[in-house]
């Protein structure tokens, strides 16, 4: 299926494919919507760990397609915070904002190849007819047969969908069970452009694992739903996904997930109480019994103690238990 892909970025395969057999390139791609909490920091000192070991490149590249979301200073603060805590990354830092031509050559070749088809069916509309047991967020595939129609009605443009064929989706999952899930069952029809024009967060992402020659996406386990629409849009492309390491998620006393957007637990409190980054590391580290409790120590001497294999098993742990 890669004949669908425009010659120029055909050529790019090759050379994808060389870049991921050379380097297992890793990335850490948080979207500036606030400072980052503990959580994301632990993500991302795990995403650098498990790409230093395997001597790859780390990236970081900056989601920030869904504008309004964006807050000012967030990725000022991410790139401090990640400095501060010597996690440091390869390269000029990538934004996904920057990257809009590519995804949008991607969307047309699969538009044109009849890929796609428009649908009216709002957010709003979805929500009220859906069953309340109902799988939500599957699109049941209202628009999937009707005649397309491109146009502006009632001032809206439709957004674009790929069609899901039958059958399952599969991916590499280092820290679980391999990933499946059914197409059209567990995953359905995923919005590639969203009515009010903005290119989706699954065709950018899908798009940028393979184009930036991503080989281990290192992410939360919150993120592991949206692999499906992401592994659907390269398979349908003909492009070999990732393997996926989804994390355990960092809770707080309440047993509650952290979140970026409600400025939850950051750096800033430990900062406070006076601790320095080899403190912080140390934290973080022991917080997945990695190193014991009160440790301090750099990234770089974290990841001389680390050996992949160990660290994947210990990984593993924590969701075994919980
Ligand atoms: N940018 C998204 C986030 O911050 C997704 C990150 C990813 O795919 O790793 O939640």
């Amino acid at each position: 299926m890669t004949d669908l892909l425009p010659h120029h970025l055909r050529s790019l395969q090759a050379e994808v494919a060389d870049l991921r057999a050379s380097s297992r390139r890793g990335r850490y791609a948080p979207s500036p919507t606030g400072r980052l909490h503990l959580g994301n920091l632990r993500t991302a000192l795990l995403s650098w760990l498990i790409t230093r070991l395997q001597g790859g490149e780390w990236l970081l590249r900056i989601d920030d397609l869904d504008t309004p979301r964006n807050r000012p200073g967030a990725e000022a603060s991410i790139q401090e915070d990640l400095r501060w805590l010597g996690l440091l990354w390869d390269g000029p830092v990538l934004r996904q904002s920057e990257r809009r031509g590519l995804y949008a050559t991607v969307l047309s070749a699969l538009r044109r190849s009849g890929q796609l088809y428009p649908c009216r069916c709002s957010r709003r509309m979805l929500a009220d007819v859906s069953a309340p047991h109902g799988r939500s967020g599957v699109y049941p595939g209202f628009c999937r047969s009707l005649a397309p129609r491109w146009g502006l009605e009632d001032e809206r443009l439709p957004s674009w969908r790929l069609r899901l064929e039958p059958g399952r989706l599969r991916w590499q999952e280092e820290l679980g069970p391999e990933g499946c899930l059914d197409g059209p069952q567990e995953v359905g029809d995923v919005v590639l452009r969203r009515a009010d024009g903005f290119l989706a967060y699954h065709l950018a992402t899908a798009v940028d694992e393979w184009a930036l020659g991503i080989a281990d996406v290192v992410r939360g386990l919150d993120l592991w739903p949206a692999t499906g629409p992401q592994v659907a849009v390269l398979e349908r492309l003909g492009l070999e996904p990732p393997r996926y390491w989804h994390l355990p998620l960092w809770m707080d006393g309440q047993g509650q997930r952290l979140s970026k957007r409600d400025g939850g637990q950051g750096l800033a409190d430990w900062q406070a109480e006076g601790l320095g980054p080899n403190a912080v590391i140390g934290r973080l580290a022991a917080s997945l019994d990695l190193v014991p409790e009160g440790a301090e120590l750099s990234a770089q001497e974290l990841l001389q103690q680390c050996q992949l294999e160990p660290l994947r098993q210990r990984l593993i742990q924590p969701r075994a238990e919980s």
